[in-house]
């Protein structure tokens, strides 16, 4: 992906304008108030461990079945950053639960299967042979992410009621996303529900991790004060139920003056070390068994049409260029253990995955 002509020259700049429409939209409009009612969960889990699968499992991948699948798990995976869900959009980063319904069936319909933030640096990538995995992200733990209504099931036009929605009618479609919240997870400022809403995304199988507690920029801070803004989410994400992050989020995707902050430091007495880092732009990210994929490093794409800014860098442009690009996609071989591709890719394979290679 890195190498596609006349993109690397753009992505600093997209980042910027990404970041400070970000900014524009968290100072003009208010966070969402405490509506969300959160209630003893009556939707059954519908959590999906990763089977321990070996190579030697019945499934494993053969040369045969990886070129039958046309599998190549070098290939580039969409990582879509969504901010909030809102009938009538005040900003132009903000999705409506049409627009996210019609993305999500779009994606359903094309053989993607969503996996977590979490699984896809941790390389849990348990999907069918064919299928090609998508990560739905979801920042700022806003009301419009999460609440129950009064039966105890997601509301219709949340976006975990959409997710459940479009995986109902597309059985193959794992109803699982990324939450990367703050100090006010889903707009709720009680502890009770504020824990109640994590248990039971988290007992589902969905991802919720840090965000820092008040949303800085993490470059205008000091070292301590970066390290403080994250301990202090841990912590709040600890008491709430929810297991240690193992991804972090940047705000507004800018990264602290020391990089490595982002994902490693102490604040207090209590220290976090986060097994990757996502930025706020603006293109598919390397596969995580590429020679060239930094955990520390990788990018999102904005769930937008084609207008303006979004012309080259917001969904509607890359997921038809993967599309019309299948060759850079990533496509399971449908074995989580054994890493396929065609012989032309074989070298782009981090070299600790070489015994594990089937090329063909
Ligand atoms: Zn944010």
């Amino acid at each position: 992906m890195r190498s596609t002509p006349g993109l690397t020259s753009v992505i600093g700049i997209v980042n910027v304008g990404v970041m400070i429409v970000a900014v524009v939209a968290l100072i003009i409009l208010p966070f969402g108030d405490d509506k969300a009612t959160t209630r003893p969960a009556a939707v059954p889990a519908h959590k999906s461990p990763v089977p321990a699968a070996s190579p030697t499992a019945p499934s494993a991948a053969t040369e045969r079945s990886a070129k039958e699948a046309r599998a190549n798990e070098l290939g580039a995976v969409p990582v879509l950053m969504y901010h909030r869900i809102l009938k009538k959009r005040l900003a132009s980063i903000d999705r409506t639960p049409a627009q996210l319904r019609k993305e999500l069936e779009w994606l359903a319909d094309r053989g993607y299967v969503p996996i977590t933030a979490a699984e896809f640096t941790a390389r849990a990538i348990d999907i069918p042979a064919g299928a090609h995995p998508v990560v739905l992200t979801f920042d700022d733990g806003h009301p419009s992410h999460f609440a129950l209504d009064a039966d105890g099931q997601p509301k219709k036009d949340t976006a975990v009621g959409v997710i459940y929605d479009v995986a109902s009618r597309h059985p193959g479609f794992r109803p699982v996303a990324t939450f990367w919240v703050n100090k006010n997870p889903f707009g709720l400022v009680d502890r009770d529900r504020q824990s109640a809403a994590v248990r039971w995304l988290v007992d589902r199988g969905f991802e919720v991790a840090n965000h820092t507690l008040g949303h800085p920029d993490l470059h205008r801070l000091s070292k301590k004060k970066v390290s403080e803004a994250i301990v202090r989410e841990e912590r709040l994400l600890k008491k709430l139920g929810a297991p240690p992050s193992t991804t972090f989020a940047l705000p507004y995707g800018s990264k602290p003056k020391k990089r490595s902050l982002a994902h490693e430091g102490k604040w207090d007495g209590t220290s976090y070390h986060f097994q990757a880092v996502f930025l706020a732009g603006a293109e598919p990210a390397v596969s995580p068994y590429a020679k060239d994929f930094d955990p520390y490093d990788i990018p999102r794409i904005q769930s937008n049409g084609k207008r303006g800014e979004c012309r080259r860098w917001c969904s509607q442009y890359w997921l038809g260029w993967l599309d019309k690009h299948p060759d850079k996609r990533y496509t399971s071989d449908g074995d989580p253990v054994h890493v396929s591709m065609p012989r032309r890719f074989q070298g782009k394979i981090q070299a600790k995955f070489d015994g594990l290679k089937i090329a063909y």
